[in-house]
């Protein structure tokens, strides 16, 4: 399969075969919803500090418009390459679909190592990347957010470029922006808060309660850190978190606060901070926990770990961090999967609300956005789980036939163009 021949579109063609095969998806819908609607790769040239030009690359790939606007975050990181990026955009699309909101799903990414840079370089290659996937973006057509690597700030300067351009601000070009400009109350914490909010009703389904359960978290990043701080606000132990380099274990409990302030505030790195016992990513993973949350990169639970791994549940913060393979042992050792387009979903949920409060001019309290963000995840998790209950398929299949079908009626009302 050419071009976007790699690992992770592989998981997610996998996938989607899977689910199309056993909900018997119309073969024609099911050849065009393998690929992506369009897909754009530039060359961003950026001025370096010391003059030198250095050019990376950049990509923006809309997996399918036919619920409306397409909508995806953008990612900073080394190993980017169209056949992620195309990867993710289907997730997206199938993510929103799930949660019905009236998107498609897209994704973008530059190839490239954000805190290799210094911040006028970081600002200047994303300004130049915004300039050149300008023909595809805009609130009517393809809304980016925050992934890996990327925050508030690089959306603010996407969202300066563009309204340049134009001639006028449009904060609805992007979401997960400074409130300064138009962004949403609690859409930072909204991924980590969707995390603990789905969580919640999965330990309820098993009649276990937060207050007696142990959390495990691999990654620190946005996800990670606001999931452990709810979590452990909701009256959950987190033991365990980790980052890139390896990860901190305590079994009576993180101080969560202190370690928030110690990395976020003061730029400690994890190890730094002695909080915990230093332990490797792959420890990590097979500590004993009532929940297990792979808040990092894809393809973190493999053949080679899944059978090592001792959660009751497993909900996935990251995208793709579980391979088919891995899904199988775990499924046979009864672990009970929280799929990463429903765990996740409460980020580009109120990214949502934030495209909706700019589209009105109207801004919410931070108590509604919370509020309509558990309404549609708990909603979202029973539809699913009910799914999967009456079909007897897996939370994953559940979620992915879902956003699969809304997708399929979407594309068989608006009928084949031309
Ligand atoms: N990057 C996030 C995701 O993978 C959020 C996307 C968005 O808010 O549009 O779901």
């Amino acid at each position: 399969m050419h071009e976007l021949d790699t690992p992770t579109f592989r998981l997610a063609m996998a996938q989607f075969d899977q689910a199309a095969e056993a909900m018997e998806l119309d073969p024609n819908l099911r050849e065009r919803l393998k690929l992506p609607q369009r897909s754009l790769i530039v060359s961003v040239p950026v001025r370096m500090d010391d003059g030198r030009v250095e050019v990376y690359t950049g990509y923006r790939v809309q997996h399918d418009s036919s619920r409306g606007p397409t909508k995806g975050g953008i990612r900073y990181h080394p190993d980017v390459n169209l056949g992620e990026v195309a990867a993710l955009a289907m997730w997206m699309t199938w993510k929103c679909a799930l949660a019905d909101l009236p998107y498609g799903g897209a994704k973008g990414g530059v190839a490239v190592d954000p805190k290799q840079l210094s911040r006028a370089e970081l600002q200047r290659l994303t300004r130049r990347y915004a300039a050149e996937i300008f023909p595809l973006i805009g609130p009517e057509k393809d809304v980016p957010a925050p992934d890996v690597g990327t925050d508030a700030q690089v959306m603010a300067w996407i969202m300066d470029t563009y309204s340049q351009q134009v001639g006028y601000s449009v904060p609805g070009v992007v979401t997960g922006k400074p409130l300064s400009i138009g962004g949403s109350l609690g859409r930072e914490e909204a991924t980590g808060r969707g995390v603990v909010y789905v969580t919640i009703e999965a330990l309820r389904h098993f009649k276990l309660d937060i207050r007696n359960s142990t959390v495990v978290i691999q990654g620190f990043g946005n996800v990670g850190a606001h999931t452990a701080r709810i979590m452990q606000e909701c009256g959950a132990r987190v033991i365990a978190v980790s980052d890139v380099n390896g990860g901190i274990h305590n079994a009576s409990g993180l101080n969560i606060p202190e370690l928030l302030t110690r990395c976020k505030t003061h730029g400690q790195s994890l190890r730094d901070t002695k909080l915990g016992d230093w332990l490797s990513n792959d420890e990590l993973l097979q500590l004993d926990c009532t929940v297990l949350v792979p808040a990092a990169l894809s393809e973190q639970i493999t053949e080679r770990n899944a059978g090592k791994l001792r959660c009751r549940i497993l909900a996935e913060g990251a995208n793709g961090p579980t391979t088919l393979e891995a899904d199988r042992i775990l499924q046979d050792q009864g672990v009970f999967i929280i799929p990463d387009i429903l765990a996740n979903s409460g980020g580009v949920i109120v990214s949502y609300f934030e495209w909706v409060q700019d589209g009105q001019r109207f801004f919410w309290k931070a108590k509604d956005i919370q509020e309509r963000l558990q309404d549609i995840l708990i909603n979202a998790f029973h539809r699913t789980l009910q799914f999967s209950l009456s079909n007897n398929t897996s939370m994953r299949m559940a979620a992915l036939m879902s956003g699969i079908d809304k997708v399929a009626q979407a594309h068989l009302h608006r009928g084949l163009y031309p």
